[in-house]
């Protein structure tokens, strides 16, 4: 295209309030190779090149969030580069890997500038505190969504799969379970209600606590459907069930004022959308867990005991305890 045809091009755009692709990337998703020097070659080639540093195995993980599925239209753009990256590091942390580096997709129905430059101010803030590089990605014109893979690294064969948990091995979750859930249903701008909306559209990766479980939890996995269901998952992927006490359930002051105990502990148990750390610790290495976390800056809370009988229980106290299964599903 000729000069002055480009110059036309961008006028046009900049009356609109909109850019061009690479003028886009350029702006809002290149940071000078960044903070890593294992970033061979980031933004703005066909591919990037990395080096894996020698003696280590490379973890992966890809996870999406689309507008209207995974958060209702008008989240603030800044929490939603927070949050795409964030539901990927905490697939991290559950394996107990360190991350390194990601590459975003990012589908937008318009490039406005303001929304760019918070989206990318979310991403970066999160990307910095954890050493993470950006290092490529793709943009198109479509439904807002975002799909992130992330890069990060693990010891050979230190890593904690979902497989591990045996019976009579303690199961624990780290954080608040239903804050999230309850900050995503409940209208409002009371102090609380913000509270909690803050946990839904700033999930806090636990990537120092996954790693530090590495060598102590047997088996592990990051709660993003929702307590209960993932407690299934995690139990399916041993062979092994659980009996759990809803007493035991760590509801925040907050939940609990704005919602009561009951529903409460529904959303905690079927919420979803938390991103917190459930695993399990054989018992020899539990007093080492609590005094590890003493010194994290989330609760950790023991919910109950690993069983060889399938299936999850719940007691409340003496009694069975049933709950209204709130949990989302894609595919029902
Ligand atoms: P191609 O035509 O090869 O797909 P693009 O124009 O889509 O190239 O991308 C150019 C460069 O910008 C590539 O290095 C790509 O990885 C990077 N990139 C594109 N979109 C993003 C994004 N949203 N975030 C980070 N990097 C991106
Ligand atoms: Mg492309």
């Amino acid at each position: 295209m000729s000069a002055r045809a480009a110059r036309r091009r961008r006028a046009g755009r900049a009356r609109r309030g909109s850019l061009g692709e690479d003028e886009l990337i350029r702006r809002y998703f290149t940071r000078a190779a960044g903070s890593r020097g294992d970033v061979l070659l980031g933004i703005g080639d066909d591919a990037a090149v990395t080096r894996l540093a020698r003696g280590y195995d490379l973890v992966i993980a890809t996870d999406a969030i689309f507008e209207g599925v995974h958060f209702p239209a008008g989240t603030p753009p800044r929490a939603l580069g927070h949050r795409c990256l964030a539901v990927n590091l905490s697939d991290l942390a559950a394996m107990g890997a360190k991350p390194l580096w990601a590459t975003l997709a990012l589908s937008l129905p318009a490039a406005r500038p303001e929304w760019l430059a918070e989206f990318s101010g979310g991403l970066f803030a999160l990307a910095r505190r954890f050493g993470v590089a950006l290092i490529g990605g793709d943009t198109v014109r479509g439904p807002l969504g975002m799909s992130v893979t992330v890069h990060g690294r693990v010891r050979p064969g230190r890593y904690v799969a979902r497989s591990g948990a045996q019976p009579g091995h303690g199961l624990y979750v780290t954080g608040h379970p239903g804050d999230a859930v309850a900050g995503r249903l409940v209208p409002g701008t009371a102090r609380g209600a913000l509270a909690l909306r803050r946990r839904f559209q700033y999930p806090q990766p636990r990537v120092a606590e996954g790693a530090a479980l590495v060598g102590l939890a047997s088996a592990m996995m990051d709660v993003s459907d929702g307590l209960h269901d993932d407690a299934c998952k995690l139990m399916r992927a041993s062979g092994c069930g659980a009996e759990l006490d809803a007493r035991q359930l760590p509801l925040s002051r907050a939940l609990v004022a704005l919602a009561g105990t009951e529903a409460a502990r529904e959303f905690a148990l079927t919420g979803g959308d938390d991103y917190e750390l459930l695993f399990t610790v054989p018992p020899g290495r539990e007093p080492r867990l609590r005094r590890l976390a003493g010194r994290w800056g989330c609760a950790v809370t023991r919910l109950g005991t690993v069983v060889a009988r399938r299936g999850v229980r719940w007691r409340l106290g003496a009694e069975p305890f049933e709950f209204r299964d709130r949990t989302y599903r894609h595919f029902a």
